[in-house]
C-alpha cells in the first residue's frame, strides 16, 4: 500500500490540507497517510530543529508527500523554511518543480481578451541549484564595506536532467527561459545542454526567451506557452506570474519531483498566508489540485481528472472563496468539490 507523508505545517496550511485530504479519501485509493503534524513553527520555536532525522526518514520511506505551507511571522530569518523545504528538496533530490497554470474559468483571469484566455501551461523549474543553492557568504558584515555573495550554481547533470523532464511532459512546445546574455557562464552551460536536448527531441517545437521578454510575453499572451523550463529563481518568479494569470495563488498547485526515484512532494504554491490564517477563508483549491497532481503521479489519471473536473464545476458555479470573488469558506468550498466529485 502506498504511504503518503502529510505535513500540514503553519498558517493556512492545515486549513487547506483538511479539505484536500477529504478529496483524497473520497477517491478511495489504496493509500495510507502518515501525518507529521508536529512539523511546524511551534516545534521549531521550542526545539530549534525544523526537521529531525526521524522526520526525514518517515518522509523518505513514504512514496510521496503532501505539504500545506510552512512559515511564521515570528520567524524573520529563512532558517526554518529552508530547514524544511530546501532540506527535503535536497535530501530527496527533488530536482523538478512542476507548476501547472490552468485557467479554470474565464472570469478568473485579469486578461480580458476572450481569444487569449485558454491558459494551460506549465513551469518546469530547476529545484536544487541556481541562486538558491545556499552557497555563498559575506564579509565585513555590518560595515560600509560589507560584501555578500550568493553563488548561482549550474551543473551539467542538474541542467540536463531538468531539460529532459521538460521535454518528457511537453504537449506542444518547450520554451527555455534564461538570461544567457547577462549571466554568461551558467547561461552558456544551459545553452549547450539546451542544444543537445533540442537535437534529441526533433518533434517538439522549441523556443528560447530571455527572462525579461518571457515576463512581458506571459503578461500579454500566456496562451502562446506550453512548457517553460528555467532555473530556480526565474521559475520561482514566473510561476507566481502564471498563477496570477490563472486566478491567483489560491488555485495554484505544484509538485517537487525526482522522476528517476519516483519520489515527490506535492504542495500548493502559496505560503502560510498569516494575514488570513484562522479566518476560515483560505482557498483550498491549490491544495486540492496538488492532490490531483499527487494521484496522477501514482498513476491514477482518471481520478486526477475527476478532481480537476470537480474543481472546474465548483468554480463555474461560483462556489468560491473571497480571493476568487466569492463568499464561501474554506470548508464550504471543500464540501462543494466533494459534492461534485461524488456526482454520478
Ligand atoms: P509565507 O511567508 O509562508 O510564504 P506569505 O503570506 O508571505 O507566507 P503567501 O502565503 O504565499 O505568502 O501569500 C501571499 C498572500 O496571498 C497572502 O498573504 C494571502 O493574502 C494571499 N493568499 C495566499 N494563499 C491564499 C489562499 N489559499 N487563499 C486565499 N488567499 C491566499
Amino acid at each position: 500500500m502506498t504511504t503518503i507523508a502529510v505535513i500540514p505545517g503553519d498558517g493556512i496550511g492545515p486549513e487547506v490540507i483538511g479539505p484536500a485530504l477529504d478529496v483524497l479519501d473520497a477517491l478511495r485509493l489504496e493509500v495510507r497517510t502518515d501525518v507529521l503534524d508536529h512539523v511546524n513553527a511551534e516545534t521549531y520555536l521550542r526545539t530549534g530543529t525544523p526537521l529531525t532525522e526521524a522526520d526525514i526518514d518517515r518522509i523518505r520511506s513514504s512514496e510521496v508527500a503532501l505539504l500545506g505551507a510552512v512559515g511564521d511571522p515570528r520567524l524573520s530569518d529563512t532558517a526554518y523554511v529552508r530547514g524544511i523545504l530546501t532540506t527535503l528538496r535536497l535530501e530527496l533530490d527533488l530536482y523538478v518543480n512542476y507548476r501547472p497554470a490552468r485557467l479554470w474559468h474565464d472570469r478568473l483571469s485579469p486578461l480580458r481578451d476572450p481569444d487569449r484566455r485558454a491558459i494551460d501551461c506549465v513551469i518546469v523549474r530547476e529545484n536544487t541549484e541556481g541562486l538558491y543553492s545556499g552557497i555563498g557568504g559575506g564579509t565585513r558584515t555590518g560595515t560600509p564595506q560589507e560584501i555578500a555573495i550568493d553563488v548561482d550554481l549550474s551543473t551539467r547533470q542538474g541542467v540536463s536532467r531538468v531539460l529532459e523532464f521538460a521535454f518528457s511532459v511537453a504537449r506542444r512546445s518547450v520554451c527555455l527561459v534564461d538570461k544567457a546574455n547577462a549571466v554568461r557562464n551558467g547561461g552558456q552551460l544551459w545553452q549547450r545542454c539546451w542544444s543537445e536536448a533540442v537535437a534529441g527531441n526533433p518533434h517538439v517545437e522549441t523556443s528560447h526567451l530571455y527572462v525579461d521578454t518571457a515576463a512581458l510575453r506571459l503578461a500579454t499572451d500566456p496562451t502562446a506557452f506550453d512548457v517553460i523550463v528555467t532555473n530556480n529563481s526565474y521559475g520561482d518568479i514566473l510561476s507566481d506570474l502564471t498563477a496570477a494569470l490563472a486566478g491567483g495563488l489560491g488555485v495554484a498547485a505544484s509538485a517537487n519531483l525526482n522522476p528517476v526515484t519516483g519520489q515527490g512532494l506535492f504542495e500548493p504554491v502559496h505560503g502560510s498566508a498569516p494575514d488570513i490564517a484562522g479566518t476560515g477563508t483560505a482557498n483550498p483549491l491549490g491544495a486540492i489540485l496538488s492532490v490531483a497532481l499527487l494521484v496522477e503521479h501514482l498513476g491514477r489519471t482518471e481520478e486526477a481528472d475527476a478532481v480537476r473536473r470537480a474543481v472546474a464545476a465548483t468554480v463555474a458555479t461560483d462556489r468560491v472563496t473571497p480571493d476568487l470573488g466569492g463568499s464561501l469558506s474554506t470548508e464550504e468550498v471543500g464540501a462543494a468539490v466533494l459534492m461534485e466529485l461524488r456526482r454520478p
